[in-house]
């Protein structure tokens, strides 16, 4: 029997990802090429140059599935919301089929973190599984039985554009925000949120993670803030008091698959009996 594969393509602002998922979840081959920055049509084409290098390796068609910055317009089928700003109000998922001839499936790139971890990662077997990111921005999505939510607005799981819950009189505006409103939650938990947060407290300058192995003074390698243990002891301890609950068995677990995560979620954006 032939090894049946799907291809999920993480398409950054920087580098796109490509890798072939065979039926047991490994990953025979990973590429990555540099992303056209602000050049649409160069990127599309990067995009099949990268899936025709890896179906030449596997030697196979495979399911193709790409997780993108921002989100796809239930209305027009446009990207919209992206920082990759070149791909906005752009019909990537029709132009990829029409390039390549075959149905292509698009997902919100944090949608497919979400997914990736709840088919095999952290959240593998759980029901409701709220994927968190926290970078230079911070955002989520959602997957419910092994499936993304995707919403009405196609934003579910987005939640860096709430206020802040419970702030504190300094925290009040809160500093302003490029979406045009303050205090937004991302201002504070972002890395440049939390770095700025961090400055307006202590004066000095620190990047999110120089100020987690501060905190932590432990870990010389902890990376973004995933990457800080104590989050996973001391959230739980402290959510439980605002909770509407009489009380809270969510668990709070770092991601298994890392850096993976977009090219694994995009893949499994196909099931596995759906793949050629
Ligand atoms: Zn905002």
């Amino acid at each position: 029997m032939s090894a049946r594969f799907r291809i999920g393509i993480d398409l950054g602002g920087t580098k796109i990802e490509g890798a072939a998922v065979d039926v047991s979840g490994l990953m025979r081959v990973r590429r990555r090429v540099a992303t056209p920055v602000q050049n649409y049509r160069a990127t599309i084409d990067a995009i099949i140059a990268l899936i025709g290098c890896i179906e030449q390796e596997i030697g196979a068609t495979a399911s193709l599935g790409i997780g993108v910055p921002g989100a796809v317009s239930p209305k027009t089928g446009l990207i919209k919301n992206a920082n990759s700003t070149w791909l906005n109000g752009r019909p990537l998922q029709r132009d990829i089929e029409t390039a390549l001839g075959r149905p292509t499936r698009l997902a919100n790139d944090a949608n497919c973190f979400a997914l990736s971890e709840a088919t095999d990662g952290a959240g593998a077997g759980i029901d409701a599984v709220f994927g968190v990111i926290l970078g230079t921005g911070v955002g989520g999505g959602i997957a419910i039985r092994g499936q993304i939510l995707v919403g009405a607005n196609a934003i579910a799981g987005e939640w860096g554009h709430n206020p802040l819950p419970w702030p504190t009189p300094d925290e009040i505006p809160g500093p302003p925000c490029y979406c045009g409103r303050s205090g937004c939650i991302e201002r504070f938990l972002s890395g440049p949120g939390f770095t700025a947060d961090h400055y307006c407290h202590c004066g000095e300058s620190l990047s999110a993670p120089q100020i987690a192995r501060t905190a932590e003074s432990g870990d010389p390698d902890c990376g973004g803030l995933s990457g800080i243990s104590t989050l996973y002891e001391q959230v739980p301890r402290l959510w439980t008091r605002y909770i509407f609950s009489d009380r809270a068995v969510t668990r709070l677990l770092p991601p298994v698959h890392g850096d993976s995560s977009g090219v694994r979620g995009a893949a499994w954006l196909w099931r596995p009996e759906e793949a050629p």
